[in-house]
């Protein structure tokens, strides 16, 4: 599109989330979303590198034959087996749908932070994967072979047809539902939702002190994911503020009812992935957890709890939930808050 030429400034009162009329999509300021540049910020401040983080010690517990059990070794490789591809899935819907539909210039400067998160992430994953001298083909792969992580992935990629499309564009109720339909997909049921029972089996091998580098990784990640569900619900809310009307009871209860298929198939995850449960937490306990963190998102856009389960893991909540996440690795991150050292 040929840049208008003019003298005219940017009116950032008309700029909206998706459909901004005559959207200037390259300057930056001034900002309307300024959550975006908050969490572009965090994102910043919390930068970190999967090699940094020593991976000594797993590499001797996972040699060793009798730190892990059979059943652990099974939840470790199956665990890793959903985190390698779901970040690929969740980056490539950054760069091939949402970034091109999105029309606010701040929140697209988050997105290209998110996108690299998520490489950050699927490097994380090869790091462990090459550390431990696991099989790659197998682990890789298990999206194809593995029942339970198959149907997430599949579940989460039929939700990209249409929006994948290069002809496709927001514009219609029809349309803005459906990228909207795309943004509770990733965010709130693959970011929000998906991801936790193996982040929690993970926190079970460090709670007894087993593979505490690996669990480590998935620390950083887990503060990451927890900022782009924050953003994610962000776009969501304001997309409701700025177009009313796509918010229609119908779509509230597809959005319910999307919810509550993703928490059927990450309890079925979660017990056939463990079926004799794993480190004391049993299935009725990942249920419950499942069903739980399902009702703190749907609050958090606005819709009704589902479940009213308890939380049965609450040392998750403490390194999870709590929006602190910002302080919770000031050890490590201060190198990057304080500016890069360049030697010359
Ligand atoms: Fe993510």
């Amino acid at each position: 599109m040929p840049i208008k030429k003019t003298r005219e400034k940017v009116n950032i009162n008309k700029r909206r989330i998706i459909n901004g009329e005559d959207a200037d999509v390259i300057q930056l300021y001034p900002m309307k979303h300024t959550f975006a540049w908050d969490a572009y910020n965090a994102g910043n401040a919390n930068h970190w590198l999967p090699t940094e983080i020593s991976m000594q010690k797993d590499v001797e517990q996972w040699n060793s034959k009798n730190v892990l059990s059979d059943d652990e070794r099974h939840a470790f490789n199956t665990v890793l087996g959903f985190f390698t591809t779901a970040d690929s899935i969740a980056a490539n819907n950054i760069v091939l749908a949402t970034y091109r539909h999105i029309t606010s210039p701040e929140c697209r400067m988050y997105l290209l932070r998110q996108a690299y998160e998520e490489a950050i992430h699927t490097h994380a994953y090869q790091y462990i994967v090459e550390s431990l001298g696991l099989d790659e083909g197998e682990i890789f792969n298990m999206y194809r072979e593995v029942d339970a992580i198959y149907n997430k992935a599949s579940f989460i990629l039929s939700f990209n047809e249409g929006i994948f499309n290069p002809e496709f564009k927001t514009g219609t109720l029809e349309s803005d539902q459906k990228f909207l339909e795309n943004m509770v997909i990733f965010s709130v049921i693959m970011e929000g939702i998906f991801f936790y029972s193996a982040f929690a089996v993970m926190f079970g091998f460090q709670r007894l002190g087993k593979m505490s580098g690996s669990a480590e990784q998935i620390q950083y990640i887990m503060r990451d994911e927890s900022q782009h569900l924050n953003f994610g619900i962000e776009l969501i809310n304001t997309i409701k503020a700025e177009q009313p009307e796509v918010w229609t009871p119908e779509f509230q209860q597809r959005a319910i009812d999307l919810v509550r298929e993703g928490v059927d198939l990450e309890i079925k995850f979660a017990t056939t992935v463990f079926p004799k449960g794993i480190f004391g937490l049993n299935a009725e306990g990942f249920q419950d957890y499942i069903q739980h963190i399902a009702d703190r998102r749907l609050q958090r856009i606005g819709l009704p709890v589902q479940y009213g389960s308890t939380n049965p893991f609450p040392w998750m909540s403490e390194a999870v939930d709590l929006n602190k996440e910002k302080n919770f690795f000031e050890t490590r991150v201060i190198e990057y808050q304080t500016g890069g050292t360049l030697e010359w």
